[in-house]
C-alpha cells in the first residue's frame, strides 16, 4: 500500500507518502511562521494563499523524492477539515483534481483523526483501545479510541485549547510566534513555583478543561511587574501540566479496561508535558506512547497514515469528488455539548 497525504488545515503546507509498513517514504513540509509572525497569529487569508502557491510543487517534489508517480499510489488522502476553511479547500481541491486525473481513490481525512492515529504510525505495537489526550492549537480533549473511526469523547475544554493557552501566554510575554516552543524554551530558565497561578477545574468531578482563567492570571502577573518572564513562563507551563494531569486522572477512573495512554497534537511535542504524562501512565500501570515531536505538530505523514488505516477497513469506499471541506468536524459527533464548549 502507498498513500499520498496532503495537509493544509492551518499554517503548515505538507505532503507525504506513507506505505502499509509505516514507512514515511517521502515527506516535505513548509511552515508559514515567517508570514504570520508579524501579526502574532495565523491570518487565514495569508495562509490560504501560501498553501495555494506551495502545494502543487510540493506534491510534485514528494513524488519525485520517492521516484514514483500517482499511478503507484493506492489512494490520495487529504485533510477535509476541521481547520481554516480556505486552506482546507486548497488541499482538498488539489487532491480531488489529482484523484480525478489519475483515477485514484480520494480519502477525506479528519485532521483530528490524523493526530489521533499518529501514535500508531510511530509505533506498530500500539493497538486499540487506547486513551488519547489530544492537545493542539484548536483542541483539548480526552478520547477513548476503540478503532479507526470509533472515538468517544470523555472530556473537552470549556474555553481555550491547551496550545491556544501556550500561544496566548507567549504573546502576553512577548515571546513571539509560534508560542508553544517559545514558552517551553523560556520556561527552562525559570522557576515553575515562582509565580502563584490558578489551576482551573482542578478537583472537579468531571474531566473537562479550562484555560481562560490561567491566561488572564498570566496577564495580571506580567502586568504587575513583579516577576521575571522566565519565571512566569515556567509557572504557566507547570500550572497547565498540573491541570492536564488532574483532568486525566478523573477521566482514567472511567477507563479501567484500557491499558494504554497516548498523547498527540502539537502540545505533545512539549517535554514537560510528555514527562508528566509518562508518570500518570506509570501510576495507573498503563503503557505510555507519544509520537516523536515532528509527528506531533501538523504534518502530512499522519494524514497519509490515516489514509492507510481507512483504506484497510472492510467498509472502505472512496470519497465522492463533490465532498465539501468542513470548518468544524468533531471526532465524536455524539458528544454532548459542555457548557458553551467547542467540539
Ligand atoms: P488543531 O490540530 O486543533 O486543528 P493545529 O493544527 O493548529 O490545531 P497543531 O499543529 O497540532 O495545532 O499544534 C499547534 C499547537 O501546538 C500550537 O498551539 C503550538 O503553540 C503548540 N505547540 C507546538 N509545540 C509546542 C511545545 N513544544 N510546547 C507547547 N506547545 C507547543
Ligand atoms: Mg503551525
Ligand atoms: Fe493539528
Amino acid at each position: 500500500t502507498l498513500v499520498l497525504g496532503i495537509e493544509s488545515s492551518c499554517d503548515e503546507t505538507a505532503a507525504a507518502l506513507v506505505d502499509g509498513d509505516r514507512r514515511i517514504v517521502a515527506q516535505r513540509i513548509a511552515s508559514q511562521d515567517a508570514e504570520h509572525a508579524p501579526y502574532g497569529g495565523v491570518v487565514p487569508e495569508i495562509a490560504a494563499r501560501a498553501h495555494a502557491e506551495r502545494l502543487a510543487p510540493m506534491i510534485e517534489g514528494v513524488l519525485a523524492d520517492a521516484g514514483v508517480t500517482l499511478a503507484d499510489c493506492d489512494a490520495i488522502a487529504a485533510t477535509a477539515g476541521p481547520g481554516l476553511i480556505g486552506g482546507v479547500m486548497v488541499g482538498l481541491v488539489s487532491a480531488k483534481a489529482l484523484a480525478m486525473a489519475s483515477d485514484t481513490p480520494l480519502i477525506a481525512i479528519n485532521h483530528l483523526e490524523g493526530h489521533a492515529l499518529s501514535p500508531r504510525l510511530a509505533d506498530a505495537s500500539i493497538g486499540f483501545p487506547y486513551v488519547l489526550l489530544l492537545v493542539s492549537g484548536g483542541h483539548c480533549q480526552i478520547l477513548r479510541v476503540d478503532g479507526v473511526g470509533r472515538y468517544k469523547r470523555l472530556a473537552t475544554t470549556i474555553d481555550d485549547a491547551l496550545g491556544e493557552a501556550f500561544d496566548k501566554t507567549a504573546k502576553i510575554l512577548g515571546l513571539g510566534f509560534p508560542g508553544g516552543p517559545a514558552v517551553e524554551r523560556k520556561a527552562m530558565e525559570g522557576d515553575p513555583s515562582a509565580v502563584p497561578l490558578p489551576r482551573p477545574m482542578v478537583g472537579s468531578g468531571e474531566p473537562h478543561f479550562s484555560f481562560a482563567g490561567l491566561k488572564s492570571a498570566v496577564l495580571r502577573a506580567h502586568e504587575s511587574g513583579q516577576f521575571e518572564i522566565a519565571d512566569i513562563a515556567a509557572s504557566f507551563q507547570q500550572a497547565a501540566v498540573d491541570c492536564v494531569i488532574d483532568r486525566l486522572r478523573v477521566a482514567l477512573a472511567e477507563t479501567d479496561d484500557i491499558d494504554t495512554l497516548v498523547v498527540a497534537g502539537g502540545v505533545a511535542a512539549n517535554a514537560t508535558v510528555r514527562a508528566a504524562l509518562e508518570q500518570v501512565a506509570a501510576d495507573h500501570g498503563m503503557r505510555f506512547a507519544a509520537p516523536p515531536p515532528k509527528l506531533c505538530t501538523d504534518n502530512a505523514a499522519m494524514i497519509a497514515w490515516a489514509g492507510v488505516e481507512r483504506l484497510a477497513l472492510p467498509e472502505f469506499s472512496p470519497a465522492p469528488l463533490d465532498i465539501s471541506a468542513r470548518p468544524r468536524w468533531p471526532l465524536d459527533p455524539d458528544a454532548a455539548p459542555v457548557r458553551g464548549a467547542g467540539v
